[in-house]
């Protein structure tokens, strides 16, 4: 099966035209595909994620950056548990960004994210990011007068929609992998969820009263979603749009994704020289001789 035709069905490089109702939530990749294969697609996957970390880290040129956005419950959690435990953990950080603190509001909304930055030859997961700025932030316009912004421009969105794509590019090109994943879960699937976090003891920890109030502003979260999407999908930062309703199938959508995207860095294990080749000789016969 071809996975990585099925994570570019999801892929959003020029979105002006995107509906977020074109990706049905509850998607799970056509008849072939089930939860009981699925998990040796998965597999398949993160062993290559892992091999393709390993030469991203001895390279140390490129990075990769991984952005997770979605709604409470959506799986966010689940992807950084399920599929990014592939990667070895010392090349890797996962940064979970909650609401901003006194210092973080006394900077421009990209300077925290800006400091969680992957280094060369990481990869960088943001468990929500500088996205919050224009979703949870639209939604609820009272939070910015926490900001402390000189002035408001009646422009603002389209301004910091502008601000993240240049944001991006000069990530893309400085040598960062960016990918978006908008974890894509149904009204209805999220109530079964939240049931499920009140249910279940070992679950009740993740259930927050606000995840109540978010959820009653569901139709103000995906316009502000979309227009997101639609404004910041680009060639160089793509968007995947990921039907959440199935978690095994989002899982393997995202790793398919990270796979076929780290493919195309062209990695390389750095060459080593002739002349460090023949010493390597030397001293590869001196340490057999000293058996
Ligand atoms: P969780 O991801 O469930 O731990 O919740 C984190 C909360 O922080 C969510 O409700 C986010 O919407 C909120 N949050 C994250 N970034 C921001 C931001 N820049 N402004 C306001 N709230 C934010
Ligand atoms: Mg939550």
């Amino acid at each position: 099966m071809d996975l990585t035709k099925i994570a570019s069905r999801f892929r959003i490089e020029k979105g002006d035209k995107f509906r977020l109702s074109q990706i049905d939530t509850n998607d799970s990749g056509g008849p072939s595909l089930d939860k009981d294969n699925s998990q040796a697609l998965l597999e398949g996957c993160l062993k290559r994620i892992g091999e393709l970390q390993d030469v991203l880290y001895a390279e140390s040129r490129h990075a990769v950056l991984a952005v997770l956005q979605g709604m409470d419950t959506a799986g966010k959690d689940g992807i950084i548990k399920h599929v990014l435990h592939a990667i070895n953990p010392q090349g890797c950080e996962v940064h979970a960004f909650k609401q901003p603190n006194a210092e973080e509001l006394d900077h421009t909304f990209l300077w925290r994210a800006q400091k969680r930055l992957p280094a060369r030859g990481h990869v960088g997961v943001f468990n929500r990011s500088y996205y919050e700025d224009v979703v949870v932030v639209r939604v609820h316009p009272e939070f910015l007068d926490k900001q402390n912004l000189p002035e408001v421009s009646k422009d603002i969105w389209q301004q910091r929609f502008e601000d993240i794509r240049g944001f991006e590019r000069h990530l893309v090109r400085n040598g960062t992998l960016v990918l978006k994943f908008f974890l894509h879960v149904s009204q209805e699937e999220q109530r079964k969820r939240l049931l499920a976090r009140l249910d279940d003891r070992d679950k009740r920890w993740k259930f927050s009263m606000g995840d109540i109030a978010e959820r009653a502003l569901w139709p103000k979260y995906m316009d502000a979603n979309e227009d997101t999407i639609c404004a910041t999908a680009t060639p160089e930062a793509p968007w995947y749009v990921v039907p959440a309703d199935r978690k095994w199938f989002a899982r393997l959508v995202v790793a398919s994704a990270m796979v076929g995207a780290m493919e195309g860095m062209s990695l390389q294990y750095p060459k080593v020289s002739s002349d460090a080749l023949k010493e390597m000789a030397k001293v590869r016969k001196a340490l057999e001789d000293q058996k």
